[in-house]
């Protein structure tokens, strides 16, 4: 590939220079009259044009010399002024899930009890008669009565047919009483481990609100998304990632819900999705062990078991390679919990509320599962992304990573540390040595900011996300917005955070972390795409990769740094064709 694709610039510039252009074949399209960042390199690097033939780059640089490219049916795209990058690169996201939340009712922002059941009621009319009428994204404590609505007042929506309520972290919940009848969950059903059902006044009967795996076990007995509805969760998605520039997005848990494999399969068959997905299957040999932790591990979803065997029976084809824009390129852990339970050697400063003692957070997995885990795949092509935010989460994932070195030899694997929020400057030069690369979550600064400096103390805080440290010791992290956990896939919105480093209340957290405006975007371009290991097709404009491309309304290195997440995306090409664009105003 690498041989191809310098043979391909070689010869562009060879007879660039020796004029004999009729021997060049036409570009489909040559781009001008902007400002084109090639991302490639450590410092901005800017050329005049850039040519596409067949979804491929073959020419940037010069327009003279892109001009030797131009046919009678090239397009000649005039930029005006606006600013072309390679197509942003989702790092860690959950596509699948995200589109399964749009099909659903979007109660963000749900002031009250009666705004959630009145956006509910409208769900009502959009679902297919056997479906369940499912709503997504509410804050008990931001609603003004501070607490979630009850299956008594769910059934105001409908009395016949399930109604089921998820919060925006996708951890609590509330169901109506055709949801729990549906779920053969009763009063007489004792609350599963890891999990509780709110009870009425006589401590039996279900009030309707649930937490963590007894959520789970109501949420399992959902249908499977079939038909048109399986469709619209890929179509859907794609649409919201591409409108925010991304070429490439990531499916970081496939198998959170029964049905994710069948969605996804239903999308290769289909050809449904217009930009790539990478997929990081939920491994499910240890399911039993992960049922049985607790906090974040009762996102597993027990029942959800075989994704990966399921996904190669289907189609034995899902190796390293793109199928219909579907890629399985690697397995998913969760190591710890999130802000209130990130784990750490050393204790929280403040313990986060309801915690006593020297609360350090919890730990998920015990580390048999994740040495099995690196015996299975350290030396296959399936990339291990395990989710960490405290540093005794990064300790553990780098002891595995040291026995599987030991055991098997070094390996080209880029283990991915998703979020890696605190990890002690000691452990900064074993993470170099093993190859391992973090992919931060700097939109979490904007809402989760605040909350951190306060429980995590000001040294964990202002190294939090430590891209600067990062930089000096040469090594590479990319940026990623984990949606739906942020609400929004924005790439911007990463890029501005991790320049600005700005919490909601507009304190500047760990200011000496912070980074430019280029090398955050490169977080999202070149090096995202080596984490992804796709540097060889993507992340930077270079003949020979493909055309994968974004164009924005302004330079993000020249706009005042704030401003960079307010620029707009304005068109969003995939190997040469428009698959979204921004519509006239
Ligand atoms: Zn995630």
């Amino acid at each position: 590939m690498r041989y191809a694709a310098e043979c391909v610039t070689w010869l562009a510039m060879l007879m660039a220079g020796i004029g004999v252009s009729a021997a060049v074949e036409p570009a489909d399209a040559i781009y001008g009259g902007g400002t084109i960042l090639t991302m490639a390199g450590p410092e901005p690097a800017q050329v005049e044009s850039l040519a596409v033939k067949d979804g491929r780059i073959v020419f940037v640089g010069p327009a003279a010399e892109a001009a030797t490219f131009a046919g009678p049916n090239t397009r000649r795209i005039d930029l005006a002024g606006k600013t072309l990058l390679p197509g942003f690169i989702d790092t860690h996201g959950h596509f699948v899930y995200f589109g399964k939340n749009l099909v659903d009712a979007n109660l963000f922002g749900s002031a009250t009890v009666a705004e959630v059941l009145e956006r509910m009621r409208k769900q009502v009319e959009r679902t297919p008669a056997d479906g369940w009428i499912v709503g997504f994204g509410y804050q008990a404590r931001q609603l003004a009565e501070g607490r979630p609505p009850t299956a008594e007042e769910l059934d105001r929506v409908s009395a016949d047919r399930p109604v089921l309520i998820v919060d925006s972290s996708g951890h609590l919940g509330s169901a109506n009483a055709a949801a729990f009848r549906a779920a053969g969950i009763s009063a007489a059903t004792p609350d599963p481990t890891g999990g509780k059902f709110a009870r009425g006044d006589d401590g039996k009967s279900l009030a309707g609100p649930m937490e963590e795996t007894a959520l789970n076990a109501v949420r399992a007995k959902r249908p499977p998304f079939s038909g048109e509805l399986a469709d619209r969760v890929i179509t859907g998605a794609a649409e919201v990632w591409a409108s925010h520039g991304q070429t490439t997005a990531m499916e970081a848990g496939l198998g959170l819900g029964n049905d994710d494999v069948a969605v996804v399969l239903n999308a290769i068959d289909k050809r449904l999705l217009p930009i790539d997905l990478y997929v990081a299957a939920k491994d499910s040999a240890m399911d039993e062990t992960l049922a049985a932790a607790y906090g974040v591990a009762s996102a597993y979803n027990p029942q959800a078991a075989g994704t990966l065997a399921k996904l190669r029976a289907a189609r034995p084809d899902l190796d390293s390679r793109y199928v219909n824009r579907v890629r399985l390129g690697g397995i998913k852990f969760w190591l710890d919990g999130s802000l209130d339970t990130a784990w750490f050697t050393e204790p929280y400063t403040v313990n986060p509320p309801g915690k006593t003692g020297a609360f350090a957070g919890y730990r998920q997995i015990p580390d048999a599962v994740l040495d099995a885990a690196f015996d299975r795949f350290w030396a296959t092509g399936l990339q291990i992304h395990m989710h960490m935010n405290g540093d005794a989460a990064a300790d553990q994932a780098l002891a595995a990573i040291a026995k599987a070195v030991k055991k098997h030899g070094m390996h080209d694997h880029r283990p991915v540390f998703v979020h890696a929020s605190w990890v002690r400057p000691d452990q900064v030069e074993k993470i170099k040595a093993c190859g391992a690369i973090p992919s931060f979550l700097p939109s979490g600064i904007v809402p989760g900011g605040d909350a951190v400096v306060r429980l995590w103390g000001p040294v964990r805080s202002a190294g939090a996300m430590a891209a600067r440290s990062f930089l000096r010791a040469g090594l590479p992290f990319t940026f990623s917005h984990d949606a739906p956990v942020s609400p929004v896939p924005s790439i911007l919105a990463l890029v501005d955070a991790g320049v600005n480093r700005m919490s909601g209340s507009g304190q500047v957290i760990g200011p000496d972390e912070r980074i430019t405006p280029y090398q955050a975007l490169r977080a999202v371009t070149a090096t995202a795409a080596y984490q992804l290991k796709e540097e060889k097709t993507k992340g930077t404009l270079e003949a020979g990769k493909l055309a994968d491309l974004v164009i924005l309304e302004k330079n993000p290195l020249t706009v005042e740094p704030t401003t960079i997440k307010d620029i707009a995306v304005m068109e969003t090409i995939k190997e040469g064709k428009t698959v979204w664009r921004r519509s006239a105003p």
